[in-house]
């Protein structure tokens, strides 16, 4: 299922096996479709839900607050296709007509609604929501309702969602389920009530925020003891010993997050697990929801810190169109590195920064972050642009600024947009006033266009009076660049030297006075810049070639590492991952032959040797060679590397040869 996804993947950490997450501001899911602007303004819901489980229906009356900006004679909103509309009421209570078709929804009013004067319409629908059928996202469910646990997401549209739905609203819910169930929404909850068949939750939820997810089931619930947020994990028996280390790591989270950008002025969290079949995580003011696969041991680090920022960086401050999406997706991912900086330390940071690094450049083109809206957000492109480019830009400005007027920025924005929205443009002249100069020249470059460059140097060492001097060019392709670049010079038998140069345009000279003996002259030591090097070319056609073996397009997977393979005939990854999709084509000589020369190239990264082992046994008990098999299986054991369990498999094939029926391992 997950890999039929075009969605952000994981590769960060091992990259092995690949896991699909998402985690998404999904709202713009369907601007796309959305040619005009609604000419109205969301500001409330009054939901009335009730959900069956065991029927997987849905049935609602949701009031909608909206204040027209002309006058209107038709209201255009979008539904999950899977609901139906049975009614719709004006402002008196006089009936609309009501037109439905796939994802639009479309009300017409006898009598305008006044421009300015807020209204409330009124819809009733139900429908069955056992599948992602009328998912705005075609093959990803972010609405579900079922025995194991009933989730509505809000990019789910599973109530009239219009424009962008970016609009900030309010809301009041009432939600009726089955007797034994629990339900967790945004706001102050009051409940459970029985009501004869079952049970009513009301919450109430009076900022402008986007509190449009419910999610209800048999969870047992866990507080986490935390200074001034309760937290409470709601989880499912599987997965019930996850509450104490999942609720003190969101403590922690919180706690350091508060430091840097201020405290947040609501004061509840839940934290609640959802089935597999759907995005790795989403964040709705107070409530974060995480799949199942986001429990870990350790605990995933990364996704509960991205989900948690988006208590800030969405939910408190969200981006005021779709082409300022970095501030929401951007934000969160680089609140997580920060994190994990604080958390882990430097060397953590680093890794972390690399993989932004990598998936920024993996689709850098595809537009620049201002144009976001051209992007779909679901696909590899906007993860590319959004999450990671986004993120590699707030590093940078941070590295251009200094992390205290960094910081301040955040902290501004967090204090002058509080249940607000806000535009690129306004927050880089929050950035211009902390940081006392013009960004002009750097939103330019890395927010309103394309490119990447591409660093070349040349030196020479003179001997001088008192030492050594460096004297060198340093070179790229982009006009427009602009940027400080750090030149580290490492000299024999002492510290290396570093100076920072000031670079306009495509040409720099350079001047470093040493006292010992150059050795090593490196550019932007930090990789504080976004830029290619032959290394990062690699990982990056890789990346792409992970991608595309996701989405399960094998052959262009293939032929892209291949393209790696060209130029690197010894990258052992590549090899493994071409033999992995030939394994799974169940072209098993070619799958063999890939693996043995995974085995003989460079075995970076390490678990490329223990893993290519086990394929090669898993090949042999597949056409019937047991011996075979079993000297594989023998060999995999003398690595000692039990990454992602290789050893503990080896053993138990060992015992029992390897069949395609049960088992499914990297797959
Ligand atoms: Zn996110």
């Amino acid at each position: 299922m997950e890999g039929r996804l075009k969605v952000r993947l994981l590769i960060r950490k091992l990259m092995f096996p690949l896991v699909a997450a998402v985690c998404v501001f999904g709202l713009a899911a369907t601007a796309l479709a959305q040619e005009t602007a609604p000419l109205f303004h969301v500001t409330h819901y009054s939901f009335d839900v009730t959900l069956y489980p065991s029927t997987h229906m849905l049935a609602a009356k949701v009031g909608i607050g909206l204040v027209p900006e002309a006058n209107l004679s038709s209201l255009a909103f979008r539904l999950d296709s899977a609901l139906h509309v049975k009614s719709a009421t004006g402002p008196q209570g006089e009936t609309l007509q009501v037109e439905q078709q796939g994802l639009d929804l479309t009300l017409s009013l006898l009598n305008p609604l006044p421009a300015g004067q807020p209204a409330t319409v009124t819809v009733e629908y139900s429908g069955e929501l056992a599948s992602s059928d009328g998912s705005p996202v075609e093959g990803l469910k972010l609405a579900y309702v079922g025995p194991e646990g009933s989730y509505l997401l809000y990019p789910s549209d599973w109530f009239p969602v219009a424009g962008d739905g970016l609009d900030r609203f309010s809301a009041t819910m009432q939600v009726s389920v089955p007797q034994g169930e629990t339900v967790i929404a945004s706001g102050d909850t009051s409940g459970p009530v029985s009501n004869g068949s079952g049970v009513t939750y009301t919450f109430q939820y009076n900022r402008d925020s986007f509190p449009g997810t419910i999610i209800a089931g048999q969870y047992i619930a866990s507080p986490a003891a935390a200074s001034g947020v309760n937290i409470t994990v709601y989880l499912k028996q599987s997965e019930a010993s996850y509450a104490s280390s999942y609720g003190s790591l969101a403590e922690k989270v919180l706690a350091f997050y508060a430091s840097k950008f201020g405290v947040l002025p609501t004061q509840q969290l839940s934290l609640v697990e959802i089935d597999n079949d759907t995005v790795g995580g989403y964040s709705a003011p107070g409530v974060l929801a995480l799949a199942a696969r986001g429990f870990t041991d350790p605990p995933d680090v990364d996704l509960l810190a991205h989900e948690i920022a988006h208590q800030w960086w969405r939910c408190l401050v969200s981006p005021a169109t779709p082409n300022d999406a970095f501030l929401d997706e951007g934000m969160a991912t680089y609140s997580a590195a920060l994190f994990i900086q604080d958390a882990e330390g430097e060397t953590a940071f680093e890794n972390q920064m690399r993989q932004v690094e990598i998936g920024a450049l993996t689709h850098e083109s595809a537009a620049p972050i201002a144009d976001a809206a051209r992007l779909h957000p679901f696909s590899p492109e906007y993860e590319s642009v959004v999450f990671d480019k986004g993120a590699m830009v707030l590093h940078m400005l941070r590295w251009v600024m200094g992390s205290a007027a960094f910081y301040q920025t955040l902290q501004d924005m967090a204090r002058q947009y509080t249940w607000k929205s806000i535009t690129t443009n306004q927050f880089q002249k929050l950035a211009e006033v902390s940081g006392k100069e013009s960004l002009t020249y750097f939103f330019a470059q890395w927010v309103d266009s394309t490119g990447v460059p591409q660093f070349k140097h040349d030196w020479a060492i003179y001997r001088t009076q008192h030492g050594y001097q460096v004297v060198g060019k340093l070179q790229q392709d982009l006009d427009i660049f602009r940027m400080p670049v750090d030149i580290r010079v490492y000299v024999q038998g002492s510290r290396p030297v570093n100076e920072r140069l000031e670079m306009i345009g495509t040409t720099a000279d350079f001047t470093v006075n040493t006292p010992r003996r150059p050795m090593q002259v490196v550019i932007d030591p930090g990789s504080y810049i976004l830029s290619y090097t032959p290394k990062t070319k690699i990982e990056v056609e890789m990346a792409r070639g992970d991608q595309l073996a996701q989405a399960q397009e094998y052959f262009a997977a293939i032929s892209q590492y291949q393209s790696v393979l060209k130029d690197n005939p010894n990258d052992s990854l590549a090899h493994y991952r071409v033999g992995d999709i030939l394994f799974k084509l169940h072209n098993y000589n070619a799958s063999l032959e890939s693996f043995q020369d995974a085995l003989n190239g460079n075995l970076q990264p390490r678990w490329v040797e223990v893993w290519s082992y086990l394929k090669i046994g898993e090949i042999f008990d597949v056409i019937g060679q047991r011996d075979r098999a079993l000297n594989e299986y023998q060999r995999a054991l003398h690595t000692n590397d039990n990454t992602q369990g290789a050893l503990d498999l080896a053993n138990r094939y060992l015992k029992n040869p390897y069949s395609q029926q049960t088992n499914q391992l990297g797959a």
